[in-house]
């Protein structure tokens, strides 16, 4: 099927969004639909200024308000173009008609709607591609005709107008759909595909360490396709590394949010316990060091949100402090479930996943980071627990936990303003 998007615009009145995974939960189908619905309207709000949702056996439809006179407008058809592909929880969309439930209104509103279709699309596609079949999906097992009796009626007239179209049942690059339903038809002649996965708030929230490179990013958005919402915290060391770093953080954060409920962004000082293990330890174990106690840190952060879990862009092999024994290492300090889910990824799969969500420009911008701080020059790639641990004996881990947590804020996204979080210090260290 060609994936270029060929479709003309035309006056829709309505738009099919089709879930799949949530059509099976059994109990929580509600709260799931009502998810589900909740993700459209944060998406598609700027554009649908009054969306009327309707919730219907494994479908929800939306309609434009009655501004545009029950129709689309271009702008709306766009956003959707825009939007859907990386919408949680959603299967595909289609722009498309809500009709009467009769052939004479099915007939009507493809004879009148099709010719513009065909035309453009046998102005886009080679004549070999030009392959067509309807899709006639009988919900509404009352309906007079069966799907192949109507499938076949147009069939016939498609042919005959058209003779530079051919059937092809299994991969139609024109395919006309058509939802038999017991309040009315549905025709649409374009899926626009989602990202799947789960509507956001569905899968609990979890605390993920944000930084400013490329992974990061990606492996919160894969947790919110899952619909867990993610909070955000991420660790700097100023004055060493630049206000530049945290506005890059809240921009990241900014786009993430947009496919989820607004998660938090709190910002970490790594820089004195940096200091205490520059001037205490071995050079070679910096980085794994650095890395318990980032998840010590944020393991504080989690409860206070009552996040449940930690998440990393953390990927198997990628660099130094990324072994399976190192990982296990730092796994070790953190009193929270780690969640990798880039783990087994390769990098680019990973690009194309920032590209797709928006954040793959903003993360090549080069700011340095944390983790650069006194980097080591040939760091452990398989450091030993036993002698980590001897490493971090050698520090008065509570106080210089403490004193990171002091410089701690809480960070506006849109201000980029950091306010203090005292709140922290209240929580135990649980070392
Ligand atoms: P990324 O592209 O996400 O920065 P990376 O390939 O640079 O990842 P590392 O630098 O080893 O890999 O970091 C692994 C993970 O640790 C990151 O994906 C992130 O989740 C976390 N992390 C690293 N540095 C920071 C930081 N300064 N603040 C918050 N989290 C961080
Ligand atoms: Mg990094």
């Amino acid at each position: 099927m060609s994936m270029r998007p060929w479709q003309p615009f035309l006056p829709y009145n309505a738009v099919c969004c089709r879930y799949s995974e949530i059509g099976t939960k059994g109990r929580n189908r509600g709260s799931f639909v009502r998810r589900l619905v909740e993700g459209l309207g944060r998406s598609l709000g700027e554009s649908f200024a009054s969306p009327r949702f309707e919730v219907e056996r494994g479908r929800v439809y939306l309609y434009p308000g009655r501004e545009q006179g029950g129709l689309l407008t271009r702008e709306q058809w766009e956003a959707l173009r825009r939007e859907i592909p990386n919408l949680p929880g959603i299967a595909s969309v289609s722009p498309g008609w809500h009709c009467p439930r009769t052939l004479e209104a099915l007939q009507e509103y493809v004879w009148r709607t099709l010719p513009q279709v065909v035309e453009a699309f046998l102005a886009t596609h080679s004549p070999e591609e030009r392959t067509y079949a309807m899709r006639v999906n009988r919900c509404d097992k009352s309906f007079p005709l069966h799907s192949d009796e109507i499938e076949k009626g147009f069939a016939e007239e498609v042919f005959r107008r058209w003779p530079q179209l051919t059937l092809d049942l299994k991969k139609p690059a024109l395919r006309i759909g058509v939802d038999l339903r017991p309040s009315g038809i549905f025709v649409d002649y374009e899926r626009i595909p989602g990202p799947g996965g789960l509507p956001a708030g569905s899968g609990g929230q979890a605390l993920a360490l944000l930084s400013g490179g490329i992974d990061s990013p990606v492996a919160c958005y894969e947790m919110i396709r899952r619909g867990t919402n993610v909070d955000f915290v991420t660790f700097h060391s100023a004055p060493y590394t630049p206000e530049a770093g945290l506005t890059k953080i809240c921009d990241l954060a900014r786009i993430l949010n947009h496919f989820q409920h607004r998660g938090r962004v709190v910002a970490v000082n790594l820089l004195p316990f940096q200091k205490a293990v520059r001037d205490n330890c071995e050079e070679k174990f910096r980085t794994v060091l650095y890395r318990r106690s980032m998840m010590r840190l944020a393991s504080v952060v989690a409860r206070h949100f009552q996040d449940e879990a930690l998440v990393t862009g953390e990927n198997l092999g990628q660099v130094a402090s990324q072994t399976l024994t190192n990982m296990r290492v730092i796994q070790e300090a953190s009193p929270m479930m780690i969640l990798r889910p880039l783990l087994v990824y390769d990098k680019l799969d990973i690009m194309a996943v920032a590209r797709k969500i928006g954040t793959l420009d903003l993360s090549q911008i080069p700011v340095p980071d944390s983790c650069t701080i006194f980097a080591p020059a040939s760091p452990a790639t398989a450091a030993s627990l036993a002698l980590v641990k001897a490493n971090e004996a050698r520090l008065d881990l509570p106080a210089l936990l403490q004193e990171c947590l002091r410089q701690t804020t809480i960070m506006s996204t849109v201000t980029y303003q950091a306010h203090p979080f005292p709140e922290l210090l209240e929580q135990p260290l649980a070392l």
